[in-house]
């Protein structure tokens, strides 16, 4: 290996503001960002690097060239910020703390200097990776075997719950450099003496956070505990729970520490929409959105493994190719499914949460959030399977009018606001199919020919002849024919789709005029600055709705309709905001006015 030694940096604290990939081109670098954290390296490039290495933004690293030769195959200009960022403390040995989430590019980041700090030959593993899941474990396994491919001596593997022990165990004896395992399977391995760590000289905590949520943080505990006191550990987090904080605090030596605040960014890579509807109309809505907005690659999230496969089977009798990926998919099968995903062989991926964790996959293009997800850190998280390897994405949630209140969560974490977007109408699926068609003919008409096509231009021309028929009439009844027995344009009823306006309407009464006329909402908001709360000694008992309130209130005292604030009813009364300053005359008429057969007897309410 030729390598050009990095230039010592001091330990440093870098925190950086940077979008995920795509990565930059270096006319595109806001160099601003993060001039404090490529100084190192640039310097070294100028000072130790050929002009000819320059040219490669992974010049100066210290990297082989036979890792700049890969890299370059694989079609790696730049560095990521994280990469930047982390490859000269790798280099140099040091611990490592990086907050950044998948997408970032922090695989490379640390998987590339581990790699190139291997030298000679041994025949005990020297790099170890725990992921939290399998996926991961072998999604971060095939990329160190990409990295390592100039160097072929480099044994890679895998080791993960689900798989075959034996198998593993002969891998292991043959002699492995760099294992990337679950924490189960590793300190399965370990205590088994089949996974000798004495020879150790890194080890990686991938997804630290999520090992943690996954309840393995006394297994990864456990495994730190056995390595040798002389070793490296890096740990990346895409948060930082206290938890995780300790655990780095106790187990690595003064870290570089280097955090990706990919927020911004990454989420503006990502258009984010909504769509308010009832529970009864996900099905009919998600077949609409999958009409409408066409995404190469779609990932579908749902709550419970039970709704992975109704939607599944929905999707399927309209005639999607779909696939599923749950907690009750073997493992076997998870990796195949991934994999058709992957190369397009489907284009839908129905799953749950912790099924689809890790999973990357370039061309996902549209993920569409079909259950609200538990928390804000598994919207960021689904989100992130889009907009992925520098391509822009979509996302797409469905919100019942209840779970209206929690968006703002998700927008708080995402740094962006989720736009309001409306179920897409007949009007809309139709201009996507015909557009979807279009193009499907421009380009079968500009394929290139061969046999086949000559033959169907000689077809033409005959039953042209036959029948006296224009191109244009033979054209269409030809496109006729592949579009098949389904109709070309949608007819429906669309008149449902008007129901979640009305459901818009009703949450928009807690609008800035404050009304909410629902039932039990008991929001202790005090009233606007110019209304005032009164009780009435009407409820829910006597069946009183809203709008009966608001008709007898403003017939009785005069005042229009849209005066009238918010209205709480309770079992046996109810609040209602009115402006202030209300004349006796009409409070009193207030208090005898009859409704639902009962006296309001308004007074101020406490
Ligand atoms: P990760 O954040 O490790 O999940 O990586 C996200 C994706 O970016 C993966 O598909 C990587 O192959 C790709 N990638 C990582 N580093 C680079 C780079 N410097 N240039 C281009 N693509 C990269």
């Amino acid at each position: 290996m030729t390598q050009t030694q990095p230039q010592a940096v001091e330990p440093c604290a870098v925190d950086l503001t940077v979008s995920d990939l795509p990565l930059p081109t270096s006319a595109e670098v806001d160099q601003d960002l993060f001039t404090t954290v490529i100084e190192p390296s640039e310097d070294s490039a100028s000072d130790n690097t050929t002009a000819e290495e320059n040219s490669s933004g992974f010049a100066g690293f210290g990297f082989s060239d036979a890792l700049l030769k890969t890299l370059d195959e694989k079609g790696y200009k730049e560095p990521s910020p994280i990469q930047k960022a982390a490859f000269p403390e790798l280099m140099l040995g040091r611990d490592l703390v990086g907050q950044a989430q998948t997408g970032t590019g922090k695989t490379a980041a640390f998987a590339l200097p581990l790699l190139e700090r291997l030298e000679g030959r041994s025949t005990q593993p020297r790099v170890l990776v725990l992921a939290p899941t399998r996926e991961l474990a072998m999604q971060v396994a095939d990329s160190f075997k990409a990295y390592a491919a100039g160097h072929p001596h480099l044994n890679v593997l895998a080791i993960y719950g689900g798989s075959d022990f034996r198998s593993q165990i002969h891998a292991l004896k043959r002699g492995v450099d760099v294992v990337v395992g679950t924490p189960g399977r590793v300190m399965d391995h370990m205590r088994q003496g089949t996974l000798n760590t004495s020879g150790l000289r890194s080890l990686v905590l991938d997804e630290a956070d999520e090992m943690l949520r996954m309840g393995f943080i006394d297994d990864v505990e456990w495994i730190l505990d056995q390595l040798p006191e002389e070793r490296q550990v890096v740990l990346f987090s895409a948060t930082m729970p206290n938890e995780i904080r300790r655990l780095s605090k106790r187990y690595l030596s003064e870290p570089a520490e280097i955090t990706i605040k990919t927020k911004d960014r990454e989420a503006r890579r990502i258009r984010q929409r909504s769509i308010t509807l009832q529970n009864a109309h996900k099905l009919e809505a998600l077949n609409r959105v999958l009409e409408a907005v066409t995404g190469e690659g779609v990932i579908i999230f749902a709550r419970t493994k039970a709704i992975t496969l109704t939607v599944a089977e929905s999707l399927e009798a309209a005639g999607h190719d779909v696939a599923v990926l749950n907690g009750d998919v073997p493992q076997n099968q998870r990796e195949r499914t991934v994999d058709r995903l992957r190369k397009g062989t489907v284009n839908i991926l129905v799953a749950t949460d912790v099924a689809a964790r890790g999973l990357d996959v370039d061309r996902i293009g549209l993920v569409i959030n079909y259950d609200m997800p538990f928390d804000s850190e598994a919207y960021v998280h689904r989100i992130g399977r889009t907009g992925r390897a520098g391509r822009t994405g979509e996302a797409i949630l469905f919100i019942t009018p209840r779970e209206r209140r929690f968006v703002g969560n998700l927008e708080r974490a995402v740094g962006q606001a989720i736009e309001p977007m409306e179920i897409p109408s007949n009007a809309e699926i139709n201009e996507s199919r015909l557009t979807r068609l279009r193009i499907r003919l421009g380009e079968a008409a500009s394929a290139e020919s061969n046999d086949e096509t000559a033959l169907l231009q000689e077809l033409i021309q005959r039953v042209g002849q036959e029948n006296e028929l224009s191109m244009e009439q033979l054209a269409a009844a030809a496109l006729k024919l592949a579009v098949g027995d389904q109709p070309l344009l949608v007819q429906g009823d669309e008149s449902w789709l008007k129901t979640p306006h009305r459901a818009d309407r009703r949450d928009d009464r807690r609008d800035p005029r404050g009304r909410d006329r629902r039932r039990g909402d008991r929001d202790s908001r005090p009233p606007e600055d110019n209304m005032m709360r009164y009780r009435v000694e009407v409820g829910y008992r006597d069946r009183v709705k809203p709008g009966n309130l608001v008709g007898a209130i403003a017939n009785e005292s005069g005042l229009q309709g849209r005066m009238i604030g918010r209205i709480q009813i309770f079992d046996n009364h109810s609040l209602v905001d009115l402006p202030k300053g209300m004349p006796d005359d009409v409070y009193n008429a207030l208090r005898r006015l009859k409704v639902m057969n009962r006296e309001l007897q308004i007074s101020q309410a406490s």
